[in-house]
């Protein structure tokens, strides 16, 4: 039997030559920005704690998030449409209960501020595909976009795909490690939608953050794990939760809820960014 000898002693070198790489902390992630991509007001926040806090309101925040790492620029979601920061009164939702949206800035405004072109933007990470976080997708078209496959082939009801077939797509199958050195992690979360994913991101400085996506709307509804009434599947709902709050007690990592405003309001925004 000569071939397993031979695995054996490859194995032996591998683990001595990976001792060094082991010993090594400092990834390559440095910063870490809040964008604010939309405010809204929830009409029923029941919609989304079913039977909790019927008929009363709510200010939502809409985040995205962009990250630096010497091998570039990584944005997490996108955000509701620019062309809704030229609309003074916002857009009514269909359904008085849903959220009624305005965008106080423009993302593109906002990657300006911070000095970064869109072309600059490496990869373009979705939560998932509810129009609130994919309305600039198309102003990076160049952008490697990282998206379950899941999510990406989910049917929409028109037939027209959720992106444009013609965009640089890794369709990710679970969890996905960005750079790959653990710094930037992709977490499949699916329930709220087929292929719904978060973020765990580990800062050098601040330590270890969870990105919802919107795994979870607020933290009301954390606490109490309620499952809104529009998602996908609540059984997946409930054990990507589970998944997240794992996470956090493995990584000790604090929990950054995307339409959390109350939450959102204690952070800093960009310019100001995390390190
Ligand atoms: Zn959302």
């Amino acid at each position: 039997m000569k071939t397993p000898g031979i695995c054996i002693a490859a194995l032996v070198a591998l683990s001595v030559s990976a001792v060094p790489a082991v010993a090594q902390t400092k990834s390559g992630l440095d910063k870490l920005y809040i964008l604010n991509c939309g405010e809204g007001v929830a009409g029923d926040i029941s919609r989304w704690s079913p039977g909790v806090n019927i008929g009363k309101s709510m200010e939502m925040s809409e985040n995205c998030y962009l990250i630096h790492h010497t091998q570039g620029w990584l944005l997490w979601d996108t955000g509701l449409p620019d062309a809704l920061a030229a609309m003074p009164n916002g857009q009514a939702p269909a359904d008085p209960r849903a959220i009624y949206w305005h965008r106080p800035k423009t993302l593109a405004s906002q990657l300006e501020a911070v000095g970064i072109e869109p072309a600059q933007i490496k990869y373009l990470a979705i939560s998932h595909t509810h129009p609130d976080h994919i309305g600039n997708v198309e102003q990076f078209p160049h952008s490697m976009l990282l998206v379950q496959k899941a999510e990406y082939d989910w049917p929409t009801p028109s037939g027209v795909g959720r992106f444009k077939p013609e965009h640089p797509v890794s369709k990710l199958e679970g969890d996905y490690d960005i750079f790959g050195d653990g710094s930037v992690t992709i977490l499949a979360t699916p329930g709220h939608t087929p292929g719904h994913q978060s973020l765990l991101v580990k800062l050098p400085k601040t330590g270890a953050i969870v990105l919802t996506g919107d795994a979870v709307h607020f933290k009301e509804n954390w606490d109490n794990r309620r499952v809104p009434s529009i998602n996908f599947d609540k059984d997946k709902t409930l054990a990507s939760m589970q998944r997240i709050a794992d996470v956090l007690a493995k990584e000790k990592a604090r929990l950054w809820i995307n339409h959390d405003k109350a939450q959102t309001d204690t952070l800093k925004q960009a310019p100001e960014f995390y390190e």
